[in-house]
């Protein structure tokens, strides 16, 4: 085989890069025994071949068909036993009911494309993104306020509430209310 970068030859497979050019050889090797797929792309398309939603209804129809073969075996058991056929019932309604629940769920909420994100892939997907955007939001401004421009609190004309007379607030309300009684 020859360099795809520099088209020297390569003189023998022990050798893993381009003696002329330094180009890693061992890829395009990989390239040429698959027929120009490379091998990690032909096993990601492998193994996402099956939808989401067509794993779940195998699922469901899986859950669905061993109603028949469970129902039978717990039956024969009851029978043997000798007890109420409760069991029966149960796994009957459980298996059936279960089988096609998870075959709505697949129909309804799994992703029909293949290697598609699941609803709940999806959803933890927009959480990480709401984090990151709050954690983001969350950072204070980088605020510069010079060291000189710092002035130390100064002790203001406080008053205590002790200071305050309640007697004359009352005298001088008083006041104006006989005033205004006087016009
Ligand atoms: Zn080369």
């Amino acid at each position: 085989m020859f360099c795809p970068n520099c088209g020297n030859e390569r003189v023998s497979d022990a050798t893993i890069y381009c003696n002329r050019c330094g180009f890693l050889l061992t890829g395009t090797a990989e390239l040429i025994a698959n027929g120009g797929v490379s091998p990690t792309a032909l096993a990601t398309t492998h193994t996402n071949a099956i939808s989401p939603r067509k794993r779940g209804l195998k699922q469901g129809l899986f859950i669905f068909l061993l109603t028949f073969l469970v129902v039978p075996i717990v039956s024969i058991l009851t029978v043997a036993i000798g007890a109420q056929p409760f069991a029966v019932a149960i796994s009957a309604i459980a298996l059936f009911m279960g089988g096609l629940l998870r075959m709505v769920y697949a129909l309804m909420f799994e992703s029909g494309e293949p290697g598609g994100a699941t609803l709940e892939q999806k959803g933890a997907a927009l959480v990480q993104q709401m984090i990151a955007k709050q954690n983001a939001a969350a950072l204070p401004e980088s605020r510069m306020a010079p060291a000189q421009d710092f002035m130390a609190p100064q002790r203001g004309d406080w008053r205590d509430t002790t200071d305050l007379e309640p007697s004359s607030v009352t005298e001088s309300t008083t006041r104006l209310l006989s005033n205004q009684e006087k016009e």
